[in-house]
């Protein structure tokens, strides 16, 4: 049943939850976030998508992460966010920071998708309409479109903000050389980008070795890495072989290949790591991200508030040794 009436716990910011400035801008980011691309949709329980949400404000998570097409149905997470933004959480839209998206296929024909200003203005205000809000916090590019001139998809989000419909600007999966431009254009009109929304995990190096995490640094900006447990390979989900309840075994964007004998082995050799320190391999997954200061904030996603607490754990992570560090690595790289 959902509680018609919610209240936040009233220690939600004496929790242990930590909170990091996103570059050199005024927010801060608690420094695990949730994100709804999995477990908020159409097809999912509503009253377990209200108790994870209501879970993680209760302990501190400010940053809600969406996009335009997370579902199952697409359109449908932001509408069950609508509705916990109406029920519960309308009381405190100023203590939480919520980011939306567009740039992938949403609607048919040629305007629902990519990086027009036609398609980025639509997608904004229907994801307004559906999640109940007259401005998102953060509106994202969510991939860079090779075919529209940079200069269009970069005014579109500009135009956001001066129009109050976003209040900050941030741009995802962008490759090196456009974020370059980016960076310089949003500057120069005094929108600066916000933060990059990356990929980046144990298994997943690229910012790091593309210089996307450098470029953030220097210029200012914070990052935020998605799948952060690597959609739950980064966990003790798959050491004992394929839940029935699990991203895998639904067949969504995790695909059964991707649990290759390498892999697993990977998976099993760094939990032993993690077991070696007295933690989950989840736990200790976040905690190395989170290690030092290039990254802003995790966006975890979690079928379950107990899982969200295990993810939380993170928070209380001992420092790792130099020889943990490199000990990760060879198993990383089996
Ligand atoms: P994670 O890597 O955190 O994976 C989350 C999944 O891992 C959960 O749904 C659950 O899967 C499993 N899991 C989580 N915690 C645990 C635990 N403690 N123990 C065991 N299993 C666990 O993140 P996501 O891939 O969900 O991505 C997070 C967010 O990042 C998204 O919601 C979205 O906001 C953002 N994102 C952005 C993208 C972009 O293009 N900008 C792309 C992808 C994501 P299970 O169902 O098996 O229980």
């Amino acid at each position: 049943m959902i509680k018609p009436i919610y209240s936040p716990d009233q220690e939600r910011y004496n929790n242990g939850m930590k909170y990091r400035r996103c570059g050199k801008s005024g927010i801060l980011l608690p420094e695990i976030s949730l994100g709804l691309w999995h477990n908020f949709g159409d097809v999912d329980p509503l009253s377990r998508s209200f108790e994870i949400a209501h879970h993680a404000f209760d302990h501190g998570i400010t940053h809600f992460d969406l996009a335009n097409n997370y579902g199952p149905s697409y359109g449908s997470a932001e509408e069950t966010f609508g509705c916990i933004m109406k029920k519960s959480f309308a009381p405190y839209r100023d203590e939480l920071f919520i980011s939306s998206k567009a740039g992938y296929d949403m609607w048919p024909g040629p305007y629902g998708n990519w990086g027009s200003r036609k398609y980025l203005m639509a997608s904004l205000h229907q994801s307004l309409k559906r999640m109940n809000l007259e401005y998102v916090d953060l509106f994202y590019s969510h991939r860079f479109d090779p075919e529209t001139p940079l200069e269009e998809t970069l005014q579109a989000l500009v135009d956001m903000v001066r129009q109050g419909k976003a209040l900050y600007i941030g741009i995802s999966r962008w490759p090196y050389e456009a974020m370059k431009t980016a960076y310089q254009y949003l500057s120069e009109r005094d929108v600066p980008c916000l933060i990059y929304q990356g990929c980046y995990n144990l298994f997943r190096r690229e910012p790091e070795e593309e210089g996307i995490l450098k470029q953030a640094k220097e210029n200012g900006y914070g990052f935020i890495s998605f799948s952060p447990l690597a959609q739950g390979l980064l966990t003790d989900r798959y050491l004992n072989g394929i839940p029935e309840d699990s991203r895998i075994a639904h067949g969504g964007h995790l695909k059964k290949e991707s649990l290759t004998e390498t892999t697993l082995k990977r998976i099993q050799a760094l939990n032993a790591i993690a077991q070696r320190r007295g933690q989950t391999l989840a736990e200790m997954a976040l905690a190395w991200i989170l290690k030092d200061d290039y990254v802003t904030s995790v966006i975890v996603g979690a079928s379950s508030t107990t899982q969200l607490d295990k993810n939380l754990k993170a928070l209380e992570s001992p420092a790792f040794t130099q020889e943990e560090l490199e000990e990760i690595e060879r198993a990383c790289n089996i």
